[in-house]
C-alpha cells in the first residue's frame, strides 16, 4: 500500500479548507490524525509499516509525545513480543516529562513515534526528556511529515528519521494568509 495524504482523506484525517493550527499560522490543509486513529484496523498497515522500518535498530521502547503520539506508539510497539510503550506528556508549565512512573535507564536506547511532525518541536522536546535520563534516541518514526526537511532534523545525535507520508504544506502568518483575504471561514478542527 501507498503512504500518502490522500490515503488520509478517505477517513476525513486529511482535510482541505482554511485552518488555525496551534502555531497560530493559518494553512489550506490540516491533518486530523485521531480519525485515522479511531479506526484501529485503518492505522494498522501505518503502524505495521513503521514498525518494518524500525525494525533494523532492534530498539523495541518506544517513547510517544501526548496525546498524538500514544496510539501510534502503542501500535507499533505491539509487533514486538517485548515492546514497551512510555509517553511524554506536558505538565502545568508545558514542559515535557514523564509521569505516572514512567522511567528510563541510563545508556537505554529507544525510538520516539508521533502522528505528524511539522516543525519537529515536540519531538525535539521529547528527545530532550530521553537525554536527561541519560538514556538515547536511536531514530524517530512519524506517520506524516508535514513540514520542510528543517536542519535541524539531521543535526541531533540519531540515526533517521523515518516517515511514511511526507507533505510539503504551507502555512501563513494570519496577515498573509490568502484565505483570510479571501473571507474563507477560518476553522480549529482538534477544537
Ligand atoms: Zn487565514
Amino acid at each position: 500500500m501507498d503512504f500518502n495524504l490522500e490515503d488520509l482523506a478517505q477517513y476525513e484525517a486529511y482535510l482541505r479548507g482554511h485552518f488555525l493550527l496551534t502555531t497560530g499560522r493559518h494553512s489550506d490543509q490540516f491533518l486530523l490524525m485521531a480519525r485515522l486513529t479511531e479506526r484501529p484496523w485503518a492505522l494498522k498497515p501505518w503502524a505495521e509499516q513503521l514498525a518494518r522500518l524500525l525494525e533494523p535498530y532492534r530498539i523495541h521502547t518506544v517513547v510517544g509525545p501526548a496525546i498524538g503520539g500514544i496510539i501510534p506508539a502503542y501500535a507499533v510497539a505491539s509487533h514486538w513480543a517485548d515492546g514497551r510503550v512510555l509517553f511524554a506528556e506536558k505538565d502545568e508549565h508545558g514542559t515535557m516529562r514523564f509521569k505516572r512512573g514512567f522511567q528510563l535507564q541510563p545508556g537505554e536506547q529507544v525510538v520516539v513515534v508521533e502522528d505528524v511532525v511539522t516543525t519537529g518541536s515536540s519531538v525535539d522536546k521529547v528527545i530532550a526528556l530521553v537525554e536527561q535520563q541519560g538514556a538515547v534516541v536511536k531514530a524517530v518514526g512519524a506517520l506524516v511529515d508535514r513540514g520542510h526537511d528543517k536542519p535541524h532534523w539531521n543535526s541531533r545525535g540519531y540515526e533517521a528519521v523515518l516517515r511514511l507520508a511526507k507533505g510539503s504544506i504551507p502555512t501563513w502568518d494570519p496577515a498573509e494568509c490568502p484565505l483570510c483575504r479571501n473571507q474563507v471561514p477560518l476553522t480549529r478542527p482538534k477544537a
